[in-house]
């Protein structure tokens, strides 16, 4: 067994002491029961690529399963159904590489190709289509499982109904996911139509997105710094995957090329403190004027269109050495007014938040714990060098709740207890299948003993 020991650090604002945990690189079987039947009281966690925020893949004291592919995993591809069979340990970077020029596409990819098969079915990750495709865990029709009892189980949405959707969105608690089949999109190019336009304020913004349902993709980038009249501006990109006709300077031949590159890399070290509310504002000015005044209409790459972080390697440096916080939450509709609320004291406050994200959810699916739910969700991002920050956010947790909304888990540092109890009210209906899952409360991270989801 490859095992190592890594610090896991317990929070997201960096003010709190890392801890040991013990990492086994799980490659198969024999090795991820061997790895349970050697851990100790603090339990067991799988991680795929570590991409999720806060700690739901970290387990202080305890042991993590290494669910990452070494380039061997399988990928089976059943090209009349477009049905894939996937190790969960593979991510969607590779799946984009070895299925996009056969004319596949996942069907849901988040803002970055570096997840995994089982990551995003345990975050049920949801992208720029969820108004139209939903989430990942609604095109998943079978997910293979191996739970604390050393067993392997064949999920499925009908026959094993409760099971199934507790792992869809179960934050790695219901065992550990070893393969899984789901629905590939056809595509007859690797380019994406895009449509950018920019919204004045945040009313504009809201106005022009009621139209989203007449594009598969949909994304805005929101300004949160600027204040007044421009309070909420924002850029919205929209688009569809691109047809052969609408591709001018693309031969037939190259019309499925798929480059899964990296650009440009950030600098080793950026002073904490370099993105502040001055830079920050300086950035979001360029950013805003840099987009169309016009509805503009472009052919842009997979990676341009999903995935422009990952042509930046490690752009997290970019927030010094106290890093950042993540801070996801969704509210229904008919709370417009708690949205507009919540930007206006983000902005009121300064949030130095560079990468701000409005978008519109569609319909939830059963999962208990899965995050997406009809209405607008705002992802934000803020350096984690103190300041009211952490203080402001328990301000805007109390506004999310009231208006019924919820917090993304996978993005998750922040919240407390009580907040998942608020935001899910199906928690419960999921602690009785986790916990018949997991008899053994073999399953633990830092995430769950701070949201206490497992002991309840
Ligand atoms: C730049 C960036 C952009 C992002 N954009 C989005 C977005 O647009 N939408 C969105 O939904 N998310 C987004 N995310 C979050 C990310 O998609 C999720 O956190 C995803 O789960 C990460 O996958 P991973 O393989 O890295 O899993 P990890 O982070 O390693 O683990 C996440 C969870 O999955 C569980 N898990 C992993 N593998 C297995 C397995 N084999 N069996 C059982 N459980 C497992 C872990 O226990 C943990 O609970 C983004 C993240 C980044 C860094």
């Amino acid at each position: 067994m490859n095992a190592n020991r890594e610090l896991s650090r317990l929070s997201g604002w960096g003010n709190t002491a890392p801890s040991m945990c013990h990492v086994v690189d799980a490659s198969g079987l024999d090795t991820i029961r061997a790895a349970i039947d050697e851990s100790n009281a603090r339990g067991v966690i799988a991680r795929g690529l570590g991409r999720s925020y806060g700690a739901p893949a970290q387990n202080a004291g305890g042991t993590v399963l290494l669910m990452t592919d070494h380039g061997d995993s399988s990928i089976v591809l059943d090209h009349m159904t477009g049905l894939v069979t996937a190790d969960a340990r593979v991510s969607l970077e590779r799946l984009m590489t070895e299925l996009v020029p056969q004319g596949w596409f996942v069907p849901v990819t988040p803002g970055t190709r570096q997840v995994t098969v089982g990551g995003a079915i345990a975050s049920d990750i949801h992208g720029k289509n969820h108004h139209v495709d939903g989430s990942f865990g609604d095109h998943v029709v079978k997910i293979t499982l191996l739970t604390s009892e050393g067993d392997v189980r064949v999920l499925t949405p009908n026959e094993s109904s409760s099971e199934f959707w507790a792992t869809v969105g179960g934050m790695g608690l219901t065992g550990v996911i070893l393969n899984a089949t789901f629905k590939m999109i056809p595509i007859t190019t690797s380019r994406m139509r895009v449509e950018t336009s920019r919204a004045e304020n945040l009313s504009a913004l809201m106005a022009a997105m009621q139209d989203d349902r007449n594009y598969r993709y949909s994304v805005a980038w929101i300004d949160l710094v600027a204040k007044g009249t421009r309070m909420g501006r924002g850029v919205l990109t929209r688009g569809d995957h691109a047809s052969l006709s609408d591709l001018k300077s693309v031969d037939e031949s190259s019309a499925l090329e798929f480059n899964p590159k990296t650009l440009l890399s950030a600098p080793p070290i950026f002073p904490t403190g370099m993105l502040n509310k001055w830079t920050v504002s300086a950035f979001n000015e360029l950013w805003f004027r840099k987009a169309p005044a016009r509805v503009h209409e472009s052919i842009e790459t997979i990676g341009a269109f999903f995935h422009p972080l990952d042509g930046v390697r490690q752009w997290n440096r970019l927030y010094g050495r106290s890093g950042f916080v993540q801070y996801q939450f969704v509210i229904p509709f008919g709370a417009e007014d708690t949205l507009e609320a919540i930007v206006q004291k983000l902005s009121a406050e300064n949030c130095a938040s560079f990468l701000a994200v409005l978008k519109y959810f569609g319909k939830a699916n059963p999962g208990p714990l899965s995050f997406p739910m009809e209405g607008w969700t705002l992802a934000l991002d803020v350096p984690a060098h103190g300041g009211r920050m952490a203080a402001v956010f328990a301000e805007v947790d109390e506004l999310v709740l009231r208006a019924g909304g919820r917090h993304y888990l996978a993005k998750d540092a922040h919240i407390r207890p009580d907040a998942v109890v608020r935001g899910y009210p199906r928690l419960q209906e999921w602690c009785e299948v986790q916990q018949r899952m997991d008899p053994r409360r073999m399953w633990q991270s830092d995430l769950a003993r701070r949201l206490r989801l497992t002991t309840g």
